[in-house]
């Protein structure tokens, strides 16, 4: 488009970034600016799209599981521009970003690749691979609307017992840092990549030591441990729970940081009350904006700031004098915008903050393209779910396979072998894809187009026999395999069907029991996104590997277990033995673990 003098400098995509942040800063009332500030949930808006309009909304968000009615890549498109088209007859034009979870592929569209969970991807010690994943996630999330992702989750786990350890990379925060390379397969190398059709904004969270929190009874009380309290001092803070977002900022340049739901509490302060981490002044602006140089925007996680202490507008106020720059308020937009409206105009919260929070979030948008090409750029939409897309997904499951026993030559399986498969794991892709797959939680059952386990082992070997629970094992097999683990979810403490612990549940354990006791060679495979409690079951196996979440294709985990694929996964977790063990890490004092971090056996013919 041809611009001249009449153009203002905003929409002049040859002026510099910053010159046009400043323009477009310099129109805004103080209602439009914060607009900008706040994100709804497009199941709260859908009825009435022209509130995108009226309020000035500067994004929406599909929380998990929120889809259009009609879940196909083509609806998905039309979805966004249609509420982009709502964003740009306000009165300055100014594009929404549509935001979504895409945590292990475009989880919320049936039919995307969908991905090993991050636990997984840590075993791979592959960060070229990592970066390949993140990239096909961002082709076909964007291609299908969304122009920004709440992922990676850069979280460094230090208690399996809390129900987020498969969204980290694993338990040493040099795995995490080096499993970043995440980020630029989201955003591509710089920020001139952004407005390419096959890249998204990305999300560094939940900001910091979400996986580090305190679980159980101490001193001071009893803590959850999803959105609990992180109990460290400075240092430990710095070196386990901070690293990640040093690289996340100084070398991959991420452009959005999600703080999280947990708390901080000092060991080696005075005041040692827990702080929540949207309040956390110190934490996001001193240490994170200022001291790190994050430049990009701190998006809250979901309601988040009502859990401070406080009535609404004490919330609005201290969230936003802390730093946070947008809110994820999915159903509260008028409520957000009158009450941070009332606070700028009573003084409590400065325009210079405002200014600040809205020009990191137009710097993305004009980075992004997205003044000059606001609607989806569909050219990619036909690779949703390709077979090129679901082969490096095949890839990452073969690659993050663990093997963690193997006697008596137990692996690999060979095709001409009578195999019996038993447990619901086996052929459960549901199950086998864990939470923020279709739905929030996830769900069991059919739920995604792909290939479970047992179809995986069906096209190698033809004579496979498979019962879910392990009914009449025969002898006369040659090896039995035995699928074991967790059913999805995607927060808290983790599998209801296993009473939120690490144990395996009673069916797993007959399963074991009937098929190795009967069956003369037998393999476990664990499908859980952490590890379970095996240390009484391990001695009735002949070879056992940990599955992980390995998504939609199944037959990555074939390739190994017939040795098409050498294994060559280590366990980015260590496993524990019992679950009083808990927290246990590599480094720790008197370390008896199970496995250790690390660990990994390998085959060969
Ligand atoms: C989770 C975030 C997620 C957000 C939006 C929250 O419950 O903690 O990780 O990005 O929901 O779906």
């Amino acid at each position: 488009a041809s611009t001249d003098s009449r153009t203002p400098a905003y929409l002049n995509p040859r002026l510099p970034v910053a010159q046009r942040v400043s323009d477009l800063l310099g129109r805004m009332t103080l209602t439009e600016k914060i607009g900008q500030m706040t994100q709804a949930e497009r199941g709260a808006i859908d009825a009435d799209q022209s509130q995108i309009t009226t309020l000035g909304l500067g994004s929406v968000l599909s929380g998990g599981g929120s889809t259009p009615a009609e879940n196909t890549p083509e609806a998905w498109a039309d979805m966004v521009d249609g509420y982009q088209k709502a964003a740009l007859a306000t009165r300055l034009h100014i594009p929404i970003l549509y935001g979504i979870d895409s945590v292990h592929g475009d989880g919320n569209m049936v039919g995307a690749t969908i991905f090993p969970h991050n636990v997984a991807l840590g075993a791979t010690r592959d960060p070229k691979l990592v970066a390949d994943v993140e990239h096909i996630t961002a082709t076909e999330t964007r291609a299908t609307g969304p122009q920004w992702v709440f992922a990676p989750c850069v979280c460094v786990t230090r208690d399996e017992r809390w129900g987020r350890t498969y969204e980290s990379f694993g338990e040493d925060p040099k795995l995490v840092q080096q499993m970043e390379t995440a980020i630029d397969g989201f955003q591509g190398n710089g920020s001139s990549d952004l407005a390419k059709p096959d890249r998204v904004l990305a999300t560094a969270k939940h900001y910091a030591g979400d996986g580090d929190t305190t679980f159980g009874t101490s001193t001071s009380g009893t803590y959850t441990i999803d959105q609990g309290v992180t109990i460290t001092d400075w240092q430990h803070f710095q070196q386990v729970d901070l690293a990640p977002y040093v690289t996340a900022v100084q070398q991959h340049d991420v452009g959005s940081i999600m703080p999280s739901f947990s708390s901080v509490q000092w060991t080696d302060r005075a005041d040692s009350t827990p702080v929540k981490m949207s309040a956390n002044k110190e934490l996001l602006t001193d240490v994170l904006k200022q001291k790190i140089g994050f430049d990009g925007f701190l998006i809250s996680d979901w309601e988040a700031i009502h859990q401070l202490p406080g009535d609404y507008a004490t919330q609005v106020r201290t969230a936003v004098n802390a730093g946070i720059d947008m809110f994820m308020e999915p159903n509260s937009a008028p409520q957000f915008e009158q009450a941070l409206l009332a606070e700028v105009q009573a003084g409590r919260v400065s325009m210079s903050r405002i200014n600040d929070a809205v020009s990191r979030i137009l710097k993305a948008k004009f980075e992004m393209g997205l003044f000059e090409h606001p609607y989806t750029d569909r050219t990619n939409i036909g690779t949703v779910g390709s077979a090129a897309h679901r082969s490096v997904a095949r890839q990452a499951v073969a690659e993050s396979q663990v093997l963690l026993k193997n006697s008596n030559n137990a692996l690999p399986l060979k095709a001409s072998q009578k195999i019996y498969v038993a447990g619901v794991n086996a052929n459960d892709i549901g199950n086998q894809a864990g939470g923020w797959t279709v739905t929030w939680q996830g769900q069991s059952g059919n739920t995604i187009p792909g290939t479970t386990i047992l179809q995986g082992i069906q096209q190698v070997a033809k004579n496979v026999t498979y019962s879910a629970d392990a009914s009449a094992p025969t002898a006369g097999s040659d090896v039995g395999v035995v699928v074991i683990g967790e059913t999805p979810y995607a927060e808290g403490v983790g599998d209801v069907g296993n009473g939120h612990t690490l144990n395996i549940s009673d069916a797993d354990r007959a399963n074991i029991d009937k098929v190795c006791g009967a069956i003369k060679t037998c393999v476990v495979l664990d499908v859980a996104g952490r590890p379970q409690i095996v240390t009484d079951e391990l001695s009735k196996m002949d070879a056992f590997v940990m599955s992980w979440l390995p998504g939609s294709e199944g037959a990555g985990v074939a390739d190994v277990l017939f040795g098409k694929k050498q294994f060559t996964g280590k366990l980015s977790v260590t496993w524990p033995r019992s679950e009083a063990q808990e927290p246990i890490n590599i480094g720790d004092k008197n370390y008896d673990p199970l496995f250790p971090y690390s660990y990994g056996l390998t085959t060969r013919r």
